[in-house]
Formats: structure tokens, C-alpha cells, sequence
């Protein structure tokens, strides 16, 4: 028996969620619902609200009205770290690597639950703190090997180029075994080889279950690649439907011509 509906179906749902900075109200009563196994795609002008609506879902920001429910449970008074320990993680519209360090530490960093961060345990469970780093290193090459990440392992972070940064973005998530995740405009400044490539992975990645909700004003990726796909303007919730149908909505189309500059390509 199948329950499209059901709370089962439901991976992510934000109910009247409202953000204010001062007097501007960048998420405005948004509601939304992210469907389990999607490749979910979110469009809109520059200002829109998109980046804030995925901070206040993941806990980076505190929302001042709504609710956010992961799996069915409130998500919305948990920590960034516990949101992200509970599977629901995003990566950055500008990467944020620790540049200094290498790709391989990078990973290494973004594991969650490491038993030596305690300050009893190296006491108390010196092996237990030697398996869990191994683990965490096989998985890291794993990680790399998947996002073809592995020659670039020992260099530091700030020599990578763009594309190579936003698959080292993806390669951090991947770290916490995350069930969804939100990608900030992943092929922003990327070349259209590693486009391609990111999102291969991206679709291998949704084979195995994992759901996507991927921010991008490249239209011809969230077309080819996401379904359905939601819009906002002014922080709210303009539009939602599919490809084609977002072709055909005017209010959408007017919603950028406020803002040429984003104009998808
Ligand atoms: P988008 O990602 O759709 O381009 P943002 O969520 O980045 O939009 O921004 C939405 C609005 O909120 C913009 O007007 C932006 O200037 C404002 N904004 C975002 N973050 C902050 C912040 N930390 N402080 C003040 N205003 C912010
Ligand atoms: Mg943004």
C-alpha cells in the first residue's frame, strides 16, 4: 500500500517559517515540504531568502516564528551541531574550508561524534578512540575516492580550484552520513565538466536514498536535474511545481526582473 502523504514521505517539512533581520523579513511565513528521495530544486532571485531559509532549517540561525520537522520530529530549538548529528546537512553558497589544512584534515574534521574531543577519554578509551580515527580516515578516503577528491587529498584546501572546492564541500557533508542535503548553489563559478561531475555524484548519491534540496540559478541544471522545483521571491514561497510549469508561471519570471544580474542562464 503506498501513502504518497503519509509523514513517512515527508523527509523535510518547514511550516510558517518567519527570519527577520531588524526590519527586513528575509524568510517570510514559509511553508514547504521536501519529499523523502527527491532531487528537490530551489530557485530564486539574489535576495530572495534561499541562504537564510537554509540557515534557519539547519540551526546556524534561529527562526522567529514556524516550525521545521526532519523525519517528523522538531528540529527547529536543536542545535546546528545536533541537527547535523540527526543527518540534515548543507554546504556553503561560498565554500568554507579550513583552507591551511589539507582536503584529507578537512574530512577528517567534518566527522561527527570523535571520542578523543572529551577530555577523559584518551584516559579512559584509548582504543575505542583509535578505532573510531581509523574509521573515520578509511571513510575520508572512501569519501575522496567517490568524489574523485583522492589526488588532491594532501594539499592544502586553498589550492583547489573552485569546481574541486564545491566537491570538497560535498565530501565534508558526506562525513556525517547525512540522510538530506542542502546544497548553496553548488555550480556557482564551477566549470561545466565538473558541473556534470558533481552532479553525477549527486545522483548516485540519491540511488542510495539520500534526498537533495539544491539551490541554483542555473536553470538548465534545475531543469535537467530537479524535481519539482520550488521558488521564492521576497521571502516567500512563489511557486511550486515542475520544469515546465515553472517556464509558464509570469509571476516567477517577474519575480527577476528586479534583479538582472540573476537572470538564470
Ligand atoms: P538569497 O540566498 O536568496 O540570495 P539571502 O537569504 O542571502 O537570499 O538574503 C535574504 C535577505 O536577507 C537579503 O535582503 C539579505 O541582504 C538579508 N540578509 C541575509 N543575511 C543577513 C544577515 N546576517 N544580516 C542582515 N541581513 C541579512
Ligand atoms: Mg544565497
Amino acid at each position: 500500500m503506498t501513502a504518497p502523504h503519509s509523514v513517512d514521505a515527508t523527509h523535510l517539512e518547514v511550516r510558517n517559517l518567519s527570519k527577520h533581520f531588524a526590519e527586513l523579513t528575509a524568510v517570510d511565513n514559509v511553508s514547504l515540504s521536501i519529499e523523502r528521495g527527491s532531487i528537490t530544486g530551489l530557485i530564486g532571485p539574489n535576495g530572495a531568502g534561499k541562504s537564510t531559509l537554509f540557515e534557519t532549517i539547519v540551526g546556524e540561525a534561529r527562526a522567529d516564528a514556524g516550525s521545521i520537522l526532519f523525519n517528523g520530529k522538531a528540529i527547529e530549538a536543536l542545535s546546528a551541531d545536533q541537527v547535523y548529528r540527526a543527518g540534515l546537512a548543507r554546504t556553503f553558497q561560498i565554500p568554507q574550508p579550513f583552507p591551511e589544512m589539507t582536503v584529507l584534515d578537512n574530512l577528517l574534521l567534518a566527522a561527527p561524534g570523535q571520542l578523543g574531543e572529551t577530555f577523559w577519554a584518551p584516559v579512559i578509551r584509548p582504543l575505542a578512540i583509535r578505532r573510531q580515527e581509523e574509521e573515520h580516515l578509511q571513510r575520508a578516503h572512501e569519501i575522496l575516492e567517490f568524489t574523485t577528491l583522492s589526488r588532491v587529498a594532501g594539499l592544502a584546501a586553498r589550492n583547489l580550484s573552485g569546481g574541486q572546492q564545491k566537491l570538497l564541500e560535498l565530501s565534508r557533508v558526506l562525513m556525517g552520513k547525512p540522510e538530506l542535503i542542502m546544497l548553496d548553489e553548488p555550480a556557482a563559478g564551477v566549470n561545466p565538466a565538473l558541473t556534470n561531475l558533481l552532479m553525477d555524484r549527486i545522483h548516485a548519491l540519491n540511488d542510495q536514498g539520500i534526498t537533495f534540496l539544491i539551490i541554483e540559478h542555473n536553470m538548465d541544471l534545475i531543469m535537467r536535474h530537479c524535481q519539482p522545483i520550488i521558488a521564492m521571491a521576497n521571502g516567500r514561497v512563489i511557486f511550486t511545481g515542475t520544469a515546465a510549469e515553472a517556464v509558464d508561471c509570469d509571476e516567477l519570471l517577474e519575480s527577476y526582473l528586479g534583479d538582472m544580474s540573476a537572470i538564470p542562464s
